[in-house]
C-alpha cells in the first residue's frame, strides 16, 4: 500500500471511530476493537492499541463530577464583615428549572455511584420552600440512573427550626455550621443587619439541633484577630456540643505575616492535643484534617472545575463557590451556564491542573496540592499559582498531620495532660 493511499485507509478509521462513538456513548471498547477488527481486516493487536488511544483521548474530553454546589441565593439574612456576598445582587435567586437543570447535569457526567449536592448560598435556609422541591426531583432522577445523592448545607445557623431539623434528618441532609468560635470571637464578624451578634441565637438551638443530628460539624475560620483564642474557642464549641471540625485560616487578600502563621500554627498544635485528650478519653469527636496521613496525597490541584462545580443563582457554572465570589470575571472563571450549555473545554486546565503548575512548584519537594484556586486568584492573580502564604500554611497542616500520627501511634506524652 503506497503512503497515500495508507493516509486516506487511517483517515477512514479516524472518521469511522469518531462516528462509532459520537452515536454509541456508552459503546464497549471491546465492542469497538471487534468491529475495527471486522470492518477494516487488521489484527486484534492493533485495533486494541487504536481503542486505547481513543480511550485516553476521549476521557481528557470527558468531564466526571462527583459533586455540585448549589448557590441558591446570593441573599443573606446577617451581614458578616468578611463575606463576599456583600458585593452581590441579594434579589438573585435560584428559580426551581435552574435547579433541576444543574442537578441533570450532574446527574449526567456522574462518574461514581454516589454524588453529592451541597446547598449553599448567600443562605440557603431562606430558600426552604426551593429546597423542599429540589431534593424530590433530585432523588427521583438520581434514581432512575442508579444513582444515590448525598446532601450538606452549609448555613450561619440562624434560621433553623424544628421544621427544618425534621426535614433534614427524614431526608439525610448533613448540616454544616458556620461558626468561629465562643461568643467574642464569633460575634466579632458574624451579625445581624442591626449589628446585634448572632451567637447566642446559635449556641441555644444546638441541644435541638443534636437530638436530630447527633454528629455536628462546625466550619470553624481562624482571623488574624483570632489567633490567640483559637483554643479557647474550640474548647467553647466542644464544650457546646460539636463534635467535628474543618479548622482553616480566613484567608484572602494576603493578610497573614510570617509570624501570625507560626502562631496559627503552635495554636493548632494545642488544639490537636486536645483532640486526642478527648479522644484518649472516648468523647466522640472527629477532626479529618488531624486524621489523615501526612504521607497521603491526591496530586496537584483540587477538585474544583474536575469532579467538582459551582452553580450561582442564576445558572452560571464555575469551578467552585468560592471563585463566584471573587469580584473579577477572570476570577469567577464562568464556563456557561446550566440552561444554556456548558463549555466543557474551558474546565480543561481544572481538569489537568498539572498542566499548568508554575515552576516553584514544579520545583518543590513537598506533596502539597497547590493551594485554593479562589485564594491564589486573590493573591498572584493566577488561580494555579499560589503564594508564599500558602506554602507556609501547608507546611503548618503537614506538620500537625505528622504530630497527629505520632500520638496515634501512641506518642501519649503529646496529649495535653487533661489539661482539656
Ligand atoms: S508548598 Fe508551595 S511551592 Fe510547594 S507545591 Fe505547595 S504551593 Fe507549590
Ligand atoms: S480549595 Fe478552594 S478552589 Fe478548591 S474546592 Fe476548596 S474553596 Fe474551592
Amino acid at each position: 500500500m503506497s503512503k497515500k493511499s495508507r493516509g486516506g485507509w487511517l483517515n477512514h478509521i479516524v472518521d469511522f471511530i469518531g462516528e462509532y462513538t459520537g452515536t454509541n456513548p456508552v459503546y464497549s471498547p471491546l465492542d469497538l476493537t471487534g468491529v475495527l477488527q471486522a470492518k477494516f481486516f487488521i489484527g486484534p493487536e492493533d485495533a486494541g492499541k487504536l481503542v486505547n488511544i481513543v480511550e485516553k483521548e476521549l476521557a481528557k474530553r470527558k468531564l466526571g463530577l462527583a459533586a455540585i454546589e448549589l448557590n441558591l441565593t446570593f441573599n443573606c439574612n446577617l451581614t458578616c464583615a468578611y463575606c463576599f456576598i456583600h458585593e452581590k445582587d441579594p434579589l438573585e435567586r435560584m428559580t426551581l428549572t435552574t435547579a433541576k437543570n444543574a442537578i441533570d447535569l450532574l446527574l449526567e457526567r456522574a462518574a461514581f455511584p454516589a454524588v453529592n449536592i451541597t446547598l449553599i448560598g448567600g443562605e440557603p435556609l431562606l430558600e426552604f420552600d426551593l429546597i423542599k422541591q429540589i431534593v424530590p426531583y433530585a432523588q427521583a432522577a438520581a434514581g432512575k440512573r442508579s444513582l444515590t445523592v448525598t446532601w450538606s448545607v452549609t448555613t450561619n445557623g440562624t434560621l433553623i427550626n424544628e421544621e427544618i431539623l425534621k426535614y433534614f434528618a427524614i431526608n439525610k441532609i448533613n448540616m454544616l455550621l458556620s461558626m468561629d468560635g465562643g461568643e467574642k470571637t464569633h460575634d466579632r464578624y458574624r451579625r445581624t443587619k442591626s449589628g446585634k451578634g448572632t451567637w447566642h441565637k446559635i449556641a441555644e438551638m444546638i441541644p435541638l439541633i443534636k437530638m436530630y443530628q447527633p454528629w455536628l460539624g462546625v466550619r470553624m475560620t481562624v482571623s488574624t484577630e483570632a489567633i490567640s483564642d483559637m483554643r479557647d474557642d474550640f474548647k467553647q464549641l466542644v464544650g457546646l456540643g460539636v463534635n467535628q471540625f474543618i479548622i482553616a485560616p480566613a484567608q484572602g487578600a494576603m493578610c497573614w505575616s510570617k509570624e501570625q502563621i507560626r502562631q496559627y500554627g503552635l495554636n493548632l498544635v494545642d488544639i490537636l492535643r486536645d483532640y486526642h485528650e478527648l479522644k484518649h478519653r472516648g468523647i466522640p469527636i472527629f477532626i479529618e484534617e488531624f486524621e489523615k496521613d501526612e504521607n497521603e496525597y491526591t496530586g496537584w490541584g483540587c477538585r474544583a472545575g474536575s469532579t467538582s462545580l459551582a452553580v450561582a443563582p442564576n445558572g452560571d457554572v464555575s469551578p467552585c463557590s468560592k471563585l463566584l465570589g471573587l469580584t473579577s470575571a477572570e476570577g469567577k472563571y464562568i464556563a456557561g451556564n446550566v440552561n444554556t450549555g456548558v463549555d466543557v473545554n474551558m474546565l480543561e486546565p481544572f481538569r489537568n491542573p498539572i498542566t499548568r503548575q508554575p515552576r516553584h512548584c514544579k520545583q518543590c519537594t513537598r506533596k502539597c496540592s497547590g493551594g485554593c484556586y479562589a485564594v491564589n486568584f486573590e493573591q498572584t492573580g493566577d488561580h494555579f499559582t499560589a503564594s508564599e502564604e500558602n506554602c507556609l500554611f501547608w507546611v503548618v497542616c503537614q506538620e500537625t498531620k505528622r504530630l497527629s500520627k505520632m500520638i496515634r501511634m501512641g506518642a501519649q506524652s503529646y496529649l495535653s495532660g487533661g489539661k482539656f
